[in-house]
């Protein structure tokens, strides 16, 4: 087993989890331990490992990152590159998961909105664990992505896991470190790049136990939802599936093929460990690790380039949550019978566009972001209760999205700087 390579060892727990998930449900036990519990526990073990690290990870790799570009020339180009990626790969996926939703129409069955079928009036109950379950995941109104940018307070922001503040700060961190004397600023440098390499050590070590924490995941959300749950929401899911998987599988690959001239085949088999971590985790952030080590070692992308495209990536840049963000909303909205003329339909592109930045990279993230969007359409918020039942498995994928098309944008903007060493 150990011969052969992480991806395929952690296909193979995948796998292993969905039979072995469905077999034993969460009642079956083992000399009176649950599997349930046994999932869970190998499950949070991985994840809590992945956790612990992201905060130095983060931090030491911004740091050096920004540090080591060293003219603000540098920093202006790569910064430019990198936000002009962002934006435009987040639009792509929008608009391939607005064509998808409009064509496949899943929210009108035989000329009818599915509403009414689909019990789209909740019971109170539901809607409150609805409501309760999207609370404290980032994402919310936008002028609040700015505030929340700025945290008061850097030790509570790292402490409490806010992302886009621990990225400002060392952002500014490290741009003002290279802007002091020498001599103190060497000793920051070296200090922060043994910071950033031991964590990459670790992470190679935690990756070793991957395909056990992937089986603890995976088991658990099956031996939990089971499948049969989403089936009256099975055209939605597909619909959604679809789209996030041709964003994936055909308009990724054509950009790294024809912009930046790279085998997408060999890139996607590099990044598979990631995009596999990503799927049964349903975290970018908790990923990142793994991404990074992919990206430099598989895909031969420099440090420099890698510690400033990913770790903002992970929070900033989110290819598969806008894409869901717009085919649930549409999805909903057509369910409902709403009009959607072009004008309801920008304004479902656009906030989605906005608010993918602010999603945390964590599981179900995206359901805040969704709320966001009812309210300006003029849909009540309870209708995310709907999409709850199909969540977690889109979840999986569009993270996975997610963290490709960070890794994706890493190897074009590498390209575009000639880097020498990239292996795709
Ligand atoms: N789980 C996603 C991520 O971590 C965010 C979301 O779409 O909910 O990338």
């Amino acid at each position: 087993m150990s011969k052969l390579k992480l991806h395929w060892r952690i296909l193979i727990a995948i796998v292993l989890a969905a039979v072995f998930g469905t077999i034993t449900g969460t009642e079956a036990a083992i000399f009176g331990v649950s599997f349930f519990s046994i999932y869970d526990f190998l499950g949070t073990l991985f994840l809590n490992a992945l956790r612990m690290i992201i905060v130095p990870l983060i931090m030491a790799t911004i740091i050096t990152g920004i540090a080591s570009l060293s003219s603000g020339n540098d920093l202006g180009r790569m910064g430019f590159k990198t936000i002009t990626y962002y934006a435009a790969s987040s639009t792509i996926a929008i608009l391939v998961g607005l064509a998808f939703v409009n064509f496949f129409s899943p929210g009108v069955i035989d000329g009818l909105p599915v509403g009414e079928r689909l019990n789209l009036t909740l019971d109170s109950a539901d809607v409150d664990s609805a409501v309760a379950s999207v609370e404290g995941r980032g994402g919310g109104d936008i002028v609040q992505i700015f505030i929340r940018m700025v945290p008061p307070n850097i030790v509570a922001a790292a402490a409490n896991g806010e992302m886009l503040g621990l990225i400002f700060f060392s952002l500014v961190f490290g741009y003002f470190m290279s802007r002091i004397p020498a001599g103190p600023a060497e000793t920051m440098l070296s200090f922060w790049k043994g910071v950033s390499e031991t964590m990459m050590k670790i992470t190679m070590w935690i990756m070793q136990f991957a395909p056990y924490g992937v089986f603890g995941l995976v088991a658990k959300t099956v031996a939990a939802t089971g499948f049969e749950a989403f089936l009256p929401m099975l055209w939605f899911f597909v619909t959604a599936l679809l789209a996030l998987l041709t964003h994936m599988f055909i308009v990724m690959p054509l950009l790294l093929k024809f912009v930046g001239g790279v085998s997408p085949l060999a890139h996607i088999r590099a990044m598979a460990p990631a995009m596999l971590t990503a799927f049964s985790t349903a975290s970018s952030s908790a990923t990142l690790p793994i991404t990074m080590e992919c990206l430099q070692e598989k895909s031969g992308v420099s440090e420099r380039t890698t510690s400033f495209v990913l770790p903002l990536g992970a929070t900033v840049n989110m290819d598969g949550t806008a894409l869901y963000e717009c085919v649930a909303a549409m999805f909903l909205a057509q369910a409902y019978g709403l009009d959607l003329s072009y004008t309801t339909q920008f304004t479902i592109v656009l906030i989605a566009l906005l608010t993918s930045i602010g999603v945390a990279g964590i599981p179900a993230a995206s359901l805040v972001a969704i709320t966001v969007i009812l309210t300006a359409i003029g849909l009540p918020v309870e209708a995310i209760g709907l999409l709850l039942v199909t969540d977690r498995m889109l979840d999986m994928v569009r993270t996975s999205v997610n963290i490709f098309s960070d890794s994706c944008g890493a190897v074009l903007i590498a390209k575009s700087e000639k880097e020498t060493g990239i292996l795709v």
